[in-house]
């Protein structure tokens, strides 16, 4: 399509790479991938109201278009390389189109990720990124390798991007108090729900210790259910365990607090298990990068997900809170 807007988003977002044999400009990229190593490639599309308020800033979604799709090279423990961006628009503004771009070309200048093509048509707002990254054969992280015994943890904090999404909705029951909010709390929220941090360098450092792993992406309870099935285990989450940020202390109470943390989406931290004399060792290597990782709970025999309160009572999701049983 518009050959200005091609022109545009290749000049904007420039990391260049060895193994890029071409680039944008042809009917294909020509790629070389590094011998020894495997091809993670994975691919996400974010529809306008879907995925993300249409009140996103066209920055912040080129930022998040890209950061979804690298947590997911980041849960494989695959080194991110190059990308591919599909660009839906209902017009063609370059305004648009340019600060898109710089948003994503951003976070793709942090990991040296190349654009390498991609596609660009006329419809409703949508954009579907692929991502290509290396991983040594036998190395990545996957989801069905939980034993039980292992133990559970998360990086970062939970239930911040729910949060901030909340901040933003104006129907929200709390939305005038959410408002009232300290700018600052609140803006801390709503960065965490439009800018997400994919957690590269934490995926590559769990690469030879956790048994399982995987992004938090729609809720923790939910995103560690895909590990219990494909492993084939329990898993037991002690709810005053989770971790949480001030901002999202200083906004919710316990209740509200725990649906954010457990069911919220959006998060993009790495949930992993990991055999328990490997536990000292990751929490070490993981601060050493400067990311923070909480024990959270236990792979048990069985094939479900459980959160536990402290009393030992299971906690179960409702709508607007939780049951408890005994
Ligand atoms: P074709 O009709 O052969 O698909 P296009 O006009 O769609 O050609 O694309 C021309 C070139 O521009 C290709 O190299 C394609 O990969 C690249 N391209 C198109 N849209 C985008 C985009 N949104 N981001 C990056 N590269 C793009
Ligand atoms: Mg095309």
């Amino acid at each position: 399509m518009e050959f200005d807007l091609v022109e545009l988003i290749r000049t904007r977002c420039t990391v260049a790479r060895a193994d890029v044999r071409l680039g944008i400009g042809d009917d294909a990229a020509l790629l070389a991938v590094p011998a020894g190593q495997d091809l993670a490639v994975s691919t996400d599309t974010l529809v306008a109201g879907v995925h993300f308020p249409p009140v996103t800033a066209a920055r912040d979604l080129g930022w998040k278009a890209l950061a979804v799709n690298l947590s997911d090279l980041a849960a494989m423990g695959a080194t991110p390389a190059w990308s591919l961006l599909a660009l839906t628009l209902p017009e063609a503004t370059r305004e648009f189109v340019a600060d898109f771009i710089d948003g994503y070309a951003e976070l793709a200048a942090q990991h040296g990720v190349a654009l390498v093509g991609g596609d660009t048509t006329r419809g409703p707002l949508a954009i579907g990124v692929t991502v290509h990254g290396f991983v040594a054969p036998g190395r990545a992280l996957r989801r069905d390798g939980a034993q039980a015994g292992d133990l559970v943890f998360v990086t970062g904090t939970l239930g911040d991007a729910a949060a901030g999404l909340r901040c933003l909705d104006r129907r929200d029951a709390r939305a005038q108090a959410l408002f009232n909010a300290p700018p600052d709390t609140r803006e801390t929220l709503v960065a965490r729900l439009n800018r997400p941090t994919p957690r590269i360098a934490a995926g590559a450092a769990l690469r030879d210790v956790a048994s399982a792993c995987i992004d938090v992406s729609d809720g923790l309870l939910a995103d560690l259910g895909h590990i219990a099935e494909r492993s084939g285990v329990g898993i037991e989450i002690d709810a005053d365990a989770l971790p949480a940020s001030s901002a999202l202390l200083a906004l919710f109470e316990r209740e509200e607090r725990l649906v954010l943390q457990a069911t919220g989406g959006d998060d993009y931290e790495l949930a992993f298990c990991v055999p328990a004399a490997r536990a000292g060792d990751v929490q070490r290597d993981l601060a050493r990068i400067g990311c923070g990782a909480t024990r959270i709970g236990r792979v048990v025999a069985g094939e479900r997900v459980r959160l536990f309160d402290g009393d030992g009572s299971e906690l179960v999701p409702e709508r607007s809170g939780w049951d408890h049983f005994a």
